[in-house]
């Protein structure tokens, strides 16, 4: 039997998502959100980040594709590219660039605006009947029982006019961002709040613009020259995205931030490791202004530590926001709305275990970024790492690998899948795998080149 209401807090990808699952199981389902939401794939104001470029990784197209099998279409429509990561992804790390792959992998997804991919996944939404979406009104506190330790409904206030009013819900999900306000709105009722583990690495971008330019011949889609910790903290992000135009970021990890204007930008550009970068936007065409975007610091709010009311759950960035550079976030978001699905499978909804499931799946991605993050002397909030053999070896075995992937096709695959969040990163640590990184090593070159030899024949 459905249940009757659930409200969500947020058009953005995690409430989209979660509304997705939600109208499954709940006979009306309502999102609310502050913006007016565009007609078309253009930014607004309620997601500052969506002028940055935004990755969608293998992992995280599979499940839009799950629950909306004709995204694909309404993205390619729209002018998205479709990008094949282990063949289209010109990757440049430790002094080397990914090798040039012919064969096609199943490593694929698209390349676009983050507000086309955002629009794509609204214009499916709206097809769902007992989907409703309240805009222009912005959430201002939760309605509780503290005695029933329950969360009832909420309070929304109207932008225009200023007017509230209340509506009750049995669900209220909190998808609401970075800068989600419920740990207020508990403390208002009496509830306990989450703490907070916040790693900073005062990581900036500034992104523009450009008109792909016509003479260009590259092979490429998406183009990354990484940064490497602890010296090199720049790096340089370049895609196709829709309407023949490209995104171009550049960023800098420790207070590094590049600068807003035309000069500036260009030598920042031209201190990359590769020249590459420099030389495709050189004398590229702009077509937008420079964006700047320092809201970067990995946050956990911990609530899978907490009490949870009945009636109320957080998610997507308002859990667990991470630094932007390992592209996790919009496959966070879908994982997370995954977790929500199983869990109203569940007969009786224990907000405190579906918390407790989410950190669980969260788990590994902060890891991921923190980790990577942490390697900066700079980063603030990371537990200082006490050097001992294994995580010396460790460190030592992942710059090789990293090294080795360049010049290895099979492990460059592998290292692709693993990115993509479709094989768990101890795929790269399986013995066959370290005796090849090993051996990349120890072998001299042509005994390399006769081993790869083997290994793709
Ligand atoms: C610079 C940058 C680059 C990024 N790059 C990538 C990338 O390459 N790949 C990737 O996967 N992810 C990336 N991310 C992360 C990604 O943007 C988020 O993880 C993703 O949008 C999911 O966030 P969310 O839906 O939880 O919250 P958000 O996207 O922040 O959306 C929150 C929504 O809630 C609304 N809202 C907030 N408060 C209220 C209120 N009180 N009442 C009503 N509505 C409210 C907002 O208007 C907004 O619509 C990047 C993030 C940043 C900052």
């Amino acid at each position: 039997m459905k249940r009757e209401h659930a409200i969500v807090i947020g058009a953005s990808i995690a409430g989209l998502l979660s509304a997705r699952v939600l109208s499954d199981h709940f006979a009306s389902v309502t999102i609310i959100e502050r913006d007016k939401l565009p007609l078309y794939p253009e930014k607004r104001r309620g997601v500052p980040q969506s002028v940055q470029p935004h990755v969608l990784l293998t992992r995280g197209y599979r499940i839009l594709e799950e629950f909306f099998p004709s995204i694909g279409v309404e993205l390619s429509t729209k002018g998205a590219q479709k990008i094949d990561w282990v063949r289209e992804f010109h990757y440049f790390a430790r002094g080397n660039w990914s090798p040039k792959l012919d064969t096609v992998s199943d490593v694929v997804s698209f390349t676009c605006s983050r507000p086309l991919l955002e629009w794509a996944v609204r214009t499916q939404l709206r097809e769902i009947a007992n989907i409703k979406f309240v805009e222009e009104h912005r959430v201002i506190g939760l309605i509780g029982d503290l005695e029933n330790m329950q969360v009832t409904g909420l309070k929304i206030q109207d932008i225009a006019s200023g007017n509230i009013q209340e509506l009750s819900a049995d669900l209220v999900v909190d998808a609401s961002g970075r800068a989600s306000n419920a740990p207020q709105w508990l403390k208002e009722l009496g509830f306990a709040i989450p703490t907070e583990t916040v790693i900073n690495p005062f990581l900036g971008y500034a992104t523009r613009r450009y008109k792909q330019p016509t003479h260009f011949t590259g092979d490429w889609k998406v183009m990354l020259i990484a940064q490497q910790a602890p010296h090199n903290k720049r790096l340089g992000y370049l895609a196709k995205i829709e309407n023949g135009e490209w995104i171009a970021t550049l960023g800098g990890y420790g207070h590094d931030y590049p600068p807003l204007n035309d000069a500036g930008f260009l030598e920042f550009a031209h201190t990359l490791a590769s020249p590459e970068f420099y030389e495709a936007i050189k004398n590229a065409e702009p077509t937008s202004p420079i964006y700047a975007h320092r809201a970067t610091t990995n946050r956990w709010r911990h609530y899978e530590k907490i009490e949870m009311p009945t009636g109320f759950i957080a998610l997507g960035d308002a859990v667990c926001a991470l630094c932007p550079v390992y592209g996790q976030g919009m496959t966070v978001s879908a994982l997370s709305a995954m977790v929500l699905r199983d869990w109203l499978q569940t007969n009786k909804l224990v907000t405190s275990r579906f918390q407790q499931r989410l950190a669980k799946s969260n788990q590994l991605h902060w890891m991921l970024a923190t980790q990577q993050d942490s390697q900066f002397p700079t980063t603030t909030g990371a537990k200082p790492s006490k050097s001992n053999f294994i995580l010396d070896f460790i460190g030592w075995y992942n710059r090789k690998l990293i090294a080795n992937v360049s010049v290895d096709q099979s492990l460059y695959s592998l290292f692709t899948e693993v990115s993509h969040l479709l094989k768990s990163p101890l795929a790269l640590y399986h013995p066959k795998i370290i005796l090849q990184v090993l051996g990349g090593f120890i072998l001299p070159q042509r005994q390399r080149e006769h081993r790869d030899k083997r290994i793709h024949s």
